[in-house]
């Protein structure tokens, strides 16, 4: 099949291998023609919210899907009248605004940190009264990897916050205490079979991911595991959702608490490439094509390094036996440029991966 593939960057980069692997081809939609997935499929060259490039894609592909989730609402509805467009452009909606997600994780049971609606000054303030400091303030929509938000111990902070906003479409968050935080990754075929990742610790730093580590082996893991099956066969049946997606919790004792979903395939799975299994990107891809899912199952300890900012050495990867992904990208401050995978590591293996 041709598949079209919204965003060029590592995402769809790995998408595009996954694709190759499976027999099929990709064309990505980037304005940068040198993006990722350029080394790995063909390239559209339109800027996101360009709608003329839509005709051209959905003439030459039997599906599209998308790499992020601040794709133009307009352009996936007029591209899914000629093609089918997967994941689900419902959820997809929901997740591109923190207010929706929140509100509807708790409709269908799942509990979320308390949160408000800030939409002016005097939002802000009552949010403050209401949930208490310490809170988080952070943007409704485009937030990620900690970008737009504001963490608010007491008053002076929030005065500070408060003047920085220019407009306010915001959503106050009190702060969860948590013990550690886990993602579930898990794709749903057409049919409604779900293949699902063991669960997945993950630590970030300053809001960025920086290791996943799978199959989180912590105390209460194989109970919070079962329950975030359950929360995520809930989102995906609703959905009627087709193809990978993560959702973010935070572990608070023997609960979890969501945090946020991602319609597509995450960070905090890349270690499914190296995990023995079939990788998120190879079951996104066959949920989407039609084809039957492969197996989820892991035997080894499998972690995930992020490399950001700058460029590590990938001699010095190769000498702790770690697996590189490079996206073929410039360094830039807090860019994410390159991942590995470390399989069945020590614990000093992976403080020396750490401090590369
Ligand atoms: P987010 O952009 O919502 O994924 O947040 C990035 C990171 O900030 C999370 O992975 C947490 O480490 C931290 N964080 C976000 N929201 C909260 C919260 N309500 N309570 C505690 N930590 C949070």
């Amino acid at each position: 099949m041709r598949i079209g593939v919204i965003g060029g960057g590592q995402l769809g980069m790995m998408l595009g291998s996954a694709a190759k692997e499976l027999g099929h081809s990709c064309v990505f939609v980037d304005p940068n023609a040198d993006c990722s997935a350029s080394h790995v499929g063909d390239v559209l060259n339109y800027s996101f919210d360009d709608i003329s490039f839509v005709k051209k894609l959905a003439s030459s592909c039997d599906v599209v899907s998308y790499e992020f989730e601040n794709v133009d609402t307009a352009i996936l509805n007029a591209l899914q009248k000629s093609v089918p467009v997967h994941p689900s452009l419902s959820l997809l909606e929901v997740s591109k605004d923190r207010y929706a997600e929140k509100i509807m994780l708790n409709d269908n049971g799942i509990e979320t940190a308390k949160f408000r609606k800030v939409e002016s000054e005097v939002d802000a303030h009552r949010a403050a009264v209401e949930l208490g400091f310490p809170f988080i303030l952070k943007t409704r929509r485009f937030g990620y990897d900690g970008k737009g938000q504001y963490f608010l111990k007491n008053n002076a902070d929030l005065l500070q916050a408060v003047a920085s906003i220019e407009t306010f479409s915001h959503i106050a968050e009190s702060l969860v205490p948590f013990d550690l935080e886990v993602s579930k990754i898990a794709t749903r075929s057409a049919g409604g079979s779900i293949a699902y990742y063991p669960l997945t610790q993950n630590i970030h730093k300053g809001g960025i991911l920086q290791m996943s580590v799978a199959p989180a082996f912590f105390s209460e893991a194989e109970h919070l595991n079962f329950l975030a099956e359950q929360q995520v066969e809930k989102i995906c049946s609703v959905y009627d959702y087709i193809g990978t997606l993560a959702v973010e919790f935070f572990v608070c004792g023997k609960k979890l608490i969501a945090n946020e979903i991602a319609p597509r395939v995450h960070n905090s799975g890349h270690w499914t490439l190296d995990g023995g299994s079939t990788s998120q990107f190879e079951n996104h891809i066959r949920a989407i094509t039609g084809m039957p899912l492969g197996s989820t199952e892991v035997s080894k300890k499998i972690t995930m390094v992020n490399v950001i900012g700058t460029h590590v050495d990938s001699q010095e990867i190769k000498k702790l036996n770690g697996v590189e992904y490079d996206y073929k990208k410039s360094a830039r401050p807090g860019r994410k440029l390159a991942h590995f995978n470390l399989v069945d590591a020590s614990d000093a293996v992976i403080q020396q991966a750490l401090s590369l």
